[in-house]
């Protein structure tokens, strides 16, 4: 990709992924839109008299431990500082796209969070349901069609309105890392990793010509990318050494956000393991994570809370230890996500999520819902953690 003229060049842990068209939304999954390139024209649109409530304060998930859950006792009273100072805060963010006809799709609506140094937040949720469209917004890569609204403080930058050589010269790769869902797109085909490993050092870090190489094969091996791999082209990886060298890439800049967007795709257990144990250390050293995944098994080895997104809502916001171990999800759909995994009850939801563009007036969940009763024909407010008008009691998320 070609920086722009009167930006700095653009390492590759920072570059954008290849472009579509701006109405290709209509036709294509999330996933394409989230590997849509930068647009300049980015629209936001804020809303007036958008009120959004704090949310709780974070609560980091400790030991990530049953026995923590069971007792109630957690590593709280260690539990550093900064991890209470939200480095991420977002409010009423939401993304919209303009279709043909002047249709609107809703991908994300009224997204409340904050994130903490030293914390992970798992986003959760099946395909389509807006997650990755939520991390593109806070990286500015979404398609010239998408209107957003809302904001998204790193510090002193709005992510949601920061023009593109901002976002290009200062927040990615410097101060957002991203660790993309296509990261075949992600890299730059005609180099090989070692030299795209080389020049975001180079870029990111300031490394010495002399050091480069040594520093090169470190980051990788911090990846677990095979060092002897390092000569090779994008094209001639597996998926799942695409997704460690683009992992590896994301980690060079020392960012202090990073965003993970499903970042064990096509990856064996074990390397999922080794990936998501990495990212932890990552959080460990005082970053702040973002993972996006459907994989529930490693947001529960990895994330201190935990966010369930269903039909670009946040309908859950919770301790990853409650959620995981403790007395479980509050949300019907929540419980669904985890009684579908095998290791649990195998049992699927049952019905599709709603379309997008085609959303009910009342709970989006509605039509799946043992639980729904006429009231929910009136959207639940998102309240102390949840958004469902009677949540069912709670029990042992492994009972
Ligand atoms: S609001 Fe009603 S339909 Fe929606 S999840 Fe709660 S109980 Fe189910």
């Amino acid at each position: 990709m070609t920086p722009p003229q009167d930006a700095k060049p653009v390492p590759a842990a920072a570059q954008t992924p290849a472009a579509a068209g701006p109405h290709d939304a209509e036709a294509v999954s999330e996933r394409s839109l989230v590997t849509s390139p930068s647009v300049p024209g980015n629209v936001h649109h804020a809303v007036p008299g958008n009120v959004h409530e704090p949310v709780p304060g974070n609560v980091r998930n400790a030991a990530r431990s049953a026995s923590d859950a069971d007792t109630g006792s957690d590593a709280k009273a260690d539990r550093p500082a900064h991890r209470r100072t939200p480095l991420l805060s977002v409010r009423g963010l939401s993304v919209r796209f303009r279709m043909r006809g002047g249709r609107h799709i809703a991908a994300v609506a009224d997204a409340d969070f904050d994130l903490a140094q030293g914390e992970c937040l798992a986003l959760v949720g099946e395909s389509g349901c807006g997650k990755s469209v939520l991390a593109s917004a806070l990286l500015g890569l979404l398609p010239g069609n998408a209107q957003t609204a809302g904001s998204a403080l790193l510090g002193d930058v709005d992510l949601l309105t920061a023009d593109e050589r901002t976002l290009a010269r200062t927040v990615r790769g410097r101060r957002v890392g991203l660790v993309p869902q296509s990261p075949a797109a992600h890299l730059t085909p005609v180099r090989t990793v070692g030299a795209q490993l080389e020049e975001t050092l180079r870029e990111l870090t300031g490394t010495r010509k002399q050091d480069v190489r040594e520093a090169a094969r470190a980051a990788a091996e911090r990846a677990a990318f095979p060092v002897d791999h390092l000569d090779r082209y994008p094209h001639e990886l597996s998926g799942g050494l695409a997704q460690r060298a683009a992992t590896a890439l994301a980690l060079v800049g020392d960012a202090p956000l990073l965003l993970a967007d499903e970042p064990t795709t096509g990856l064996d257990r074990d390397l999922v393991d080794r990936t998501v144990d990495e990212l932890r250390r990552h959080v460990d050293d005082g970053h702040a994570l973002l993972m996006i995944t459907h994989d529930l098994a490693a947001a529960e080895r990895v994330a201190d809370r935990v966010a369930v997104m269903y039909a670009g809502r946040i309908v859950e916001l919770a301790d990853a230890t409650r959620f995981f171990r403790g007395t479980g999800p509050r949300h019907p759909y929540a419980r669904g996500l985890l009684n579908a995994l095998p290791e649990r009850a195998f049992a699927p939801i049952p019905g599709m999520p709603p379309e997008l563009g085609d959303l009910p007036a009342g709970c989006a969940f509605a039509a799946r819902c043992a639980y729904a009763t006429e009231s929910c024909a009136l959207r639940p407010d998102f309240a102390d953690g949840v958004a469902c008008h009677h949540p069912p009691a709670q029990e042992s998320a492994r009972a």
